[in-house]
């Protein structure tokens, strides 16, 4: 039997920066994962840390996560591959400009600054932009990180720290141990733990259902294009209400989109749509023409899992004790680090007083 005193079943950026975030405090951490780290929703992700379209929730969450990428990267020596670009938020009807009040009125609440842009900023800032955009905000604290490394430097720093990881370890099972604290059931591996965290994505229902704390997902099959790499044009994180799109530092535009791929959870089996990808870069190349000469590497789908209310939960399971969830519900990449944060203050004793605790959403 494997022995630890804080157990992370789930190497995505939340049990990464989770385990970081413990490891920092001296506690003892052992990360498991059914397979490498970040080898899901994490590691194949848009990068995009977008504030603008947060719902007004889990916006605070987001301002704090936008800190901890920040932090990560510029105070703790972490190569997440962040850059905080700023992003722009376009619209193309008038009946849609009502979210860019709503996103400047959430925005002023929180103390973040979101600003209207003119038709003329918005031509400056991204040439060559359709003329179909017809108005847009711009928050500062928008930016980007890139998925090929976050996680997994994470992780890197946190066992330079004194974290253990192992992989291929697929939890079956969480159980009350006669001793206290809790056996943790792998194929070949038993592992005991004071406390354990749940943060295994859109599969965390699998290990919670059993012990009564039900986590709603709706299963996402979201897809991503990459082209060849260009000369740096996209200065900015750019978002309509139904496209993302950036330029990585090393010159690839990444579109991504409203339409989904397929994909089947329990079987494992996901897939690109080659409709609704055509869609989603059509619709990229009507917002940036300029993209047209860049010819596309890849296109991917993978699994995200979306709460009914778009927010994350992150509690402690009433009926077990010294068990803890972190699931994220929508953009879950962005707000990441800052659910790690809240489920290492839960474990740790150090939740707001009454705050963040059992069962509680945000
Ligand atoms: C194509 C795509 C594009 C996206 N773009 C963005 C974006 O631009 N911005 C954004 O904010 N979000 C984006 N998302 C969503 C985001 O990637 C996820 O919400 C986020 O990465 C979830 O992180 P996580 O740590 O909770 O889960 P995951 O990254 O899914 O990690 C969970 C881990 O748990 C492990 N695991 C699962 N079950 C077990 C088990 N029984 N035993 C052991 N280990 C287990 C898995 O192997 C996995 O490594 C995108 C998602 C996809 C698929």
């Amino acid at each position: 039997m494997k022995q630890t005193d804080y157990l992370i079943i789930g190497a995505g950026i939340v049990g990464c920066t989770a385990a970081y975030f413990l490891t920092k405090e001296g506690k003892k951490v052992l990360v498991v994962d059914r397979s490498f780290p970040c080898n899901e929703a994490s590691g194949v992700n848009a990068g995009g840390l977008e504030l603008l379209q947060q719902p007004p929730k889990s916006l605070p969450l987001h301002k704090e996560a936008a800190d901890l990428w920040d932090r990560l990267q510029n105070e703790d020596g972490i190569d997440v591959g962040y850059q905080r670009t700023g992003g722009i938020y376009a619209i193309l009807r008038e009946e849609d400009l009502h979210m860019l009040d709503e996103q400047e009125e959430r925005f002023a609440k929180n103390g973040m600054e979101c600003r209207r842009l003119t038709i003329d900023e918005i031509r400056s800032m991204i040439p060559w932009v359709s003329h179909d955009v017809i108005a847009a905000n711009f928050s500062p604290k928008s930016g980007y990180s890139n998925p090929l490394k976050a996680g997994r430097n994470v992780l890197a720093a946190a066992k330079k720290l004194g974290a253990e990881f192992m992989a291929h370890q697929t939890i079956r099972k969480i159980e009350p141990a006669e001793a206290g604290g809790y056996n943790v059931y792998a194929e070949e591996e038993v592992f005991h733990a004071d406390k354990v965290l749940v943060s295994c994505g859109i599969r965390s229902p699998k290990l919670l259902d059993p012990l009564g704390a039900r986590i709603e997902l709706q299963e996402q099959h979201n897809m991503i294009t990459v082209t060849e790499k260009a000369p740096h044009f996209l200065d900015y994180t750019f978002t309509t209400p139904t496209l993302t799109m950036k330029q990585t530092a090393e010159g690839s535009i990444l579109i991504g989109g409203g339409r989904e791929g397929y994909g089947e959870l329990e079987a494992n089996t996901k897939d690109v749509s080659i409709n609704n990808l055509c869609f989603n870069v059509r619709e990229a190349l009507e917002m940036v023409p300029s993209i047209k000469k860049l010819n596309i590497l890849r296109s991917w789908s993978g699994f995200e899992g979306f709460t009914p209310e778009r927010l994350p939960y992150i509690g402690e399971v009433e009926d077990y004790p010294g068990v803890y969830y972190a699931v994220t519900g929508f953009c879950g990449y962005a707000i990441g680090p800052a659910v790690g944060m809240h489920a290492c203050r839960m474990m740790t004793g150090q939740g707001e007083p009454g705050g963040l605790r059992a069962e509680r959403r945000i």
